[in-house]
């Protein structure tokens, strides 16, 4: 494989075209940004942390039966993903209340629900990823309902394994989120990142942070908190 010229940059990741027409690879920038581009900062390691741990993960989900955009690691912060036909939809999963539902239902941050709550958002940042249901993205044709129930159910499946191993981690998965592509198939595939960048991850044993909360919210030991979030799963899977 060759890596070709840049294809599209985006706030933390490059994509390049590579000479096999149906693979590109994916280069983890280490900037950060919240709040839509509002606040913006470089953080030094964090691309090549993003990479090993998103690697690690969507590798374990392709062996597990999620089948997903990763192909292998072919850099410290690069890797190799089939290219797919991107659907604009952000599919957040929620097994702790936090972030944007806790603001938009007035709840506190840690209630734990009984049943996963999947909240469906339109991607584009003009709109600002707003919230949205099954109903209007068959409407906006962005995928069928049959294609929605399916996607519900890998999220499902992908949230039981990644609770599983980041347990063994002692790390709690509160909340995540990941996007969907079409194979040439037309097969679904997870087609995204799962760093703590999207992913909520709080210690289980102290309830300390372990995600971007800690650049969003000025907490401090952003860095480390990745490479300790690397580090800890890499002993679990590696
Ligand atoms: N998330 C993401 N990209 C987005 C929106 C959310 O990766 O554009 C992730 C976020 O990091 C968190 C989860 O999805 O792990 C739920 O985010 P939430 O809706 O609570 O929004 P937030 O308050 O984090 O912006």
């Amino acid at each position: 494989m060759t890596k070709l010229e840049l294809q599209y940059e985006g706030k933390s990741k490059q994509i390049f075209r590579t000479d096999d027409e149906g693979k590109v690879v994916i280069r983890f920038k280490d900037d950060a940004t919240a709040f839509y581009n509002i606040k913006r900062a470089k953080i030094e390691n964090k691309g090549k942390m993003n990479c090993a741990i998103s690697s690690m993960l969507l590798g374990y989900l392709n062996e597990h039966g999620v089948a997903t955009h990763y192909v292998e690691q072919v850099a410290d912060d690069e890797q190799l993903c089939r290219v797919v036909e991107h659907i604009p939809l952000e599919i957040i999963v929620r097994n702790i209340i936090a972030g944007s539902m806790a603001k938009r239902l007035g709840l506190e941050e840690g209630l734990e629900p009984e049943n996963t709550i999947f909240d469906l958002c339109l991607r584009g940042e003009e709109l600002g990823d707003p919230l949205i249901n099954d109903h209007h993205a068959v409407a906006l044709g962005l995928a069928s309902y049959d294609e929605l129930a399916k996607i519900y159910e890998i999220s499902a499946k992908a949230n039981l394994l990644l609770q599983e191993v980041l347990a063994q981690a002692g790390i709690t998965l509160v909340d995540f989120k990941i996007e969907f592509g079409r194979d040439a198939e037309g097969n679904l595939v997870l087609a995204d990142e799962l760093t703590p960048d999207t992913c909520r991850l709080w210690d289980t044993a102290t309830g300390e942070r372990m995600d971007k909360d800690r650049f969003r919210r000025d907490l401090g030991h952003v860095r480390e908190t990745y490479e300790e979030v690397a580090k800890r799963i890499a002993n679990v899977l590696k």
